[in-house]
């Protein structure tokens, strides 16, 4: 299914002066536009002024949204600044808001604009997580907190991990909650740096169509009724051997990683020669095709980015 979709032109807002700090900070927008962009996705734009001192520092900028648990307005409760999370975590739980953590599909300052795309999982079951549940619901004109970069300052910017080194084959790979991150990555590479991308998605209609520069190619596979990873996990190791980074011989078993302890997150601060890959989506799914690319494939670990997005099973933040 393609996703054309027509946006309402918005006017310039003026832009903020840059601060020098906090790193990230929270800002208070409404919702803009909603757009069903296919079955499993649904695009949302926040409006607003404080949204022109947004900092992205990446194509792959993460933020968070801030839900209200009891329906009440969250703004009250949020303090900016170094101490905000104890008093986050000093709320009582039945007015503590949810965060939820999501992609910048698209950042426009200039605008105050910023864009989500969010997976409504659990929809049309009736039993989505609280994002996904707020977004399916969300019309225009409902309030909005996000927690996201203060105008990056020097240095890596908050909330952003697609660090590729300078030159070398980049891949990436991930499950449907990786496709904005990775479709705002591929569009932003310079044009003939040879990429390979491979998408899971749940349904056909969710293959969107992106404009991506010479030399970047995206595979998307349809899951269906399959298992989440069944069809990525082949198509990564082939398309790996294709682009002849994988030596078959390695069998370096990579250290493992024990998704009952915590977030599953390695990301290398510089990438070796070679290819980078960048893996993202549920922790189960990235660590199997982690030890496909390090240990079956010879990829250097410390060549590999990997990301739990989500995790089956266990709400954000439990
Ligand atoms: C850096 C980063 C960037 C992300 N970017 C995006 C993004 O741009 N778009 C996006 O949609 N998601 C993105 N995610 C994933 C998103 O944060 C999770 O899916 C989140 O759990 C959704 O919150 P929820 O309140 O809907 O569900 P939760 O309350 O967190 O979870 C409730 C239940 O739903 C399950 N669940 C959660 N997510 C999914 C899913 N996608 N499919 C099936 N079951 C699920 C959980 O296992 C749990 O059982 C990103 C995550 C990270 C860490």
């Amino acid at each position: 299914m393609t996703t054309a979709t027509t946006e309402r032109p918005a006017a310039a807002l003026p832009v903020q002066q840059p601060v020098s700090a906090p790193e990230y900070r929270f800002f208070s927008a409404t919702v803009a536009r909603v757009q069903r962009l296919s079955p499993s996705f649904l695009r949302l734009t926040f409006a607003g002024p404080e949204l022109t001192g947004f900092g992205a520092g990446g194509a792959d900028q993460r933020i968070k949204l801030v839900l209200s648990r009891d329906g009440a307005p969250v703004g009250d409760l949020l303090t900016d600044g170094p101490g905000w999370y104890q008093d986050y975590c000093a709320l009582p739980d039945d007015r503590r808001p949810y965060l939820r953590t999501y992609t910048v599909r698209d950042a426009r300052p200039q605008l105050g604009e910023i864009v989500v795309d969010v997976v409504l999982h659990g929809v049309d079951d009736g039993h989505p997580g609280p994002a996904a549940g707020w977004a399916a619901a969300a019309v225009v004109g409902d309030p909005v907190v996000v927690l996201g970069p203060d105008r990056p300052g020097t240095g890596r910017a908050w909330g952003v991990e697609w660090a590729p080194p300078a030159e070398g084959t980049l891949f990436l790979a991930g499950d449907e909650t990786a496709v904005p991150a990775i479709s705002a990555i591929v569009e932003a590479l310079p044009a003939g740096r040879r990429t390979v991308a491979v998408l899971e998605v749940p349904d056909a209609g969710d293959v969107l169509s992106l404009v991506v520069p010479a030399g970047v190619e995206v595979r998307w596979l349809v899951r269906g009724r399959r298992a989440r990873g069944e069809a990525l996990g082949p198509a990564v190791h082939a398309a790996l051997c294709e682009l002849g980074v994988a030596a078959p011989a390695a069998g370096v078993e990579p250290e493992d990683v024990d998704l009952d302890g915590g977030i599953l997150w390695e990301v290398p601060e510089a990438g070796a020669d070679g290819c980078y890959a960048w893996l993202a989506g549920e922790a189960g799914m990235v660590k199997k095709l982690r030890r496909r690319l390090v240990r079956d494939l010879g990829v250097p670990r410390t060549s590999v980015a990997f990301m739990g997005y989500w995790r089956l099973g266990a709400a954000e933040g439990s």
